[in-house]
């Protein structure tokens, strides 16, 4: 197909339209993509008119590529490229810039409504079936946009943004196109000024955890606290968990942090009454780095902590990612007596195949389902079938999220052991809990340990 391109020959020899062409689709590549944009802004410096840049990702191509083979799968390719040359007017340019990726100038496209129309234009001419030998196959795409407003734009930012946009687009699942907003931009930076303040924070060890008591439901014990980690930064103010871990997972800061809150739980348990247990979270890409075991059997050998007081919580998510590996790290917890527990369960892609495949001592159920056991009959009928399902299995049940104590004698009227929840206390500092487990052993009326 490229051959079908006019070649023009330049000084040194080489072709010029082979330096700015992608051979296997006949279409421009990034080189072509680069300068053209280029020529635009510098065209534009003096009026600057508003352009469109688009990056489109074919989904799902690699299995396309397995299922029906590599010389298919260029086929295929070729396919896509002339649907999206044909779909081009005189102005506009589509180019190959990855394996399944291709970049779009359009100059005439001048707001984000125009662009995001003209992207799911290009998403529906891709979506009619290919022809791949004898069968048909079906592709989807996802688009980022971007738009070009001042001189100050280049074709890099451009492009950066649009690919932002992109991953936005395919996280949101498949066939979607999302356009790079100013919003966009703020949250952007918002992210890397909590990344930079976390990596210092980690650094200068100033992530605490904070520990929420669990409880037996029947005789209101506690039997464990659950470390939860809590930062105030002095510029951004306190920044909760559920915004500052995964920004930690995203910029890889979570394995030095979780390690700085492991042992800092770890050095404030051991003062507590030896029957108390520490659960402690793991994020799901620590289930997929072979050194998370290691530096868990590390932190309780330098500290001296019984293993059999520690579990380690790990979520459904953290299991999908790599089985294999995550089943590694939970059977080298096992081994040295660490529990193991299931948190949040209900609220991912729960599947009931992985509670035959792994073998886990606890289940946490999600609050999502415990703030409606009373009025919602649905959520009243999983906590049975759940708790019924742990009893076979031989595993303990830890309802979370216990607000009040309806809730809780609902609870315990269905068999469930163990609750979390504010009814039971918030999570305190290492400082508060260990007073208040220090008042309660000297006078147990005052309140149940
Ligand atoms: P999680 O592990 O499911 O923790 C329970 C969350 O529910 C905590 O939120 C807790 O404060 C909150 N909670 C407990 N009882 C109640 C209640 O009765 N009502 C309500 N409304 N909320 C309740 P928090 O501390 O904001 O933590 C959010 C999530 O952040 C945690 O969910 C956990 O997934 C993650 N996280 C916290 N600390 C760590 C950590 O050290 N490492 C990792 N990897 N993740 C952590
Ligand atoms: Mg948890
Ligand atoms: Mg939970």
């Amino acid at each position: 197909m490229a051959s079908a391109l006019p070649i023009r020959k330049i000084e040194n020899g080489r072709s010029e339209e082979l330096v700015l062409t992608d051979p296997l689709t006949g279409l421009g590549n990034a080189n072509r993509f680069f300068d053209k944009v280029n020529r635009l802004i510098a065209e534009r410096a003096d009026d600057p008119a508003p352009f469109a840049v688009f990056v489109l990702d074919l989904d799902g191509f690699k299995p396309i590529n397995d299922l029906f083979g590599r010389s298919a799968g260029d086929d295929i390719l070729q396919q896509v490229a002339m649907r999206l040359r044909a779909a081009m007017d005189e102005t506009s340019t589509v180019t190959r810039i990855g394996a399944d990726e291709f970049a779009f100038l359009f100059p005439m496209v001048f707001s984000e409504d125009a662009a995001a129309d003209k992207a799911r234009m290009l998403i529906e001419i891709l979506s009619a079936p290919y022809d791949v030998g004898h069968r048909t196959a079906r592709l989807s795409a996802s688009v980022g946009c971007s738009l070009f407003y001042s001189e100050g734009d280049t074709t890099d930012h451009l492009l950066s943004k649009a690919e932002t946009a992109l991953y936005q687009a395919k996280r949101s699942g498949r066939g979607h196109v999302v356009v790079y907003t100013q919003q966009m931009e703020e949250a952007a930076k918002r992210v890397t000024r909590i990344e930079q303040a976390l990596r210092r924070a980690a650094a200068a060890g100033e992530v605490e955890p904070h520990f929420q008591p669990i409880v037996d439901l029947a005789t209101r014990r506690i039997v464990g606290f659950e470390a939860l980690a809590r930062w105030t930064d002095r510029d951004l103010g306190p920044v909760p968990p559920g915004v500052f871990i995964p920004i930690a997972e995203e910029r890889g800061i979570i394995s030095q942090l979780s390690q700085l809150v492991l042992r800092k739980a770890v050095e404030t348990a051991r003062e507590w009454p030896e029957h108390l247990f520490l659960s402690f979270n793991l994020s799901p890409s620590q289930l997929v780095d072979h050194n998370t075991g290691l530096q868990i059997l590390a932190i309780l050998e330098r500290t001296g902590f019984n293993p059999r007081r520690l579990e380690i919580e790990i979520t459904e998510t953290g299991l999908m990612t790599n089985p294999a590996s995550a089943e590694k790290i939970v059977q080298d917890m096992q081994r040295v007596g660490i529990r193991v527990s299931l948190d949040d369960f209900g609220t991912g892609q729960s599947s009931l195949g992985r509670l035959r495949d792994f073998h886990f001592d606890k289940l946490k159920i999600d609050r999502a389902f415990v703030s409606s056991i009373l009025e919602d009959r649905p959520s009243e009928h999983i906590i049975r079938a759940i708790l019924a399902m742990c009893e076979g299995l031989g595993m303990d049940v830890v309802a979370e999220g216990i607000e009040h104590e309806k809730q809780a004698n609902r609870l315990i009227e269905f068999g469930c052991g163990s609750g979390q929840g504010y009814l039971f206390g918030k999570p305190k500092s290492a400082e508060e809990t260990l007073d208040y487990l220090r008042a309660v052993m000297s006078s147990p009326k005052k309140a149940a340990c």
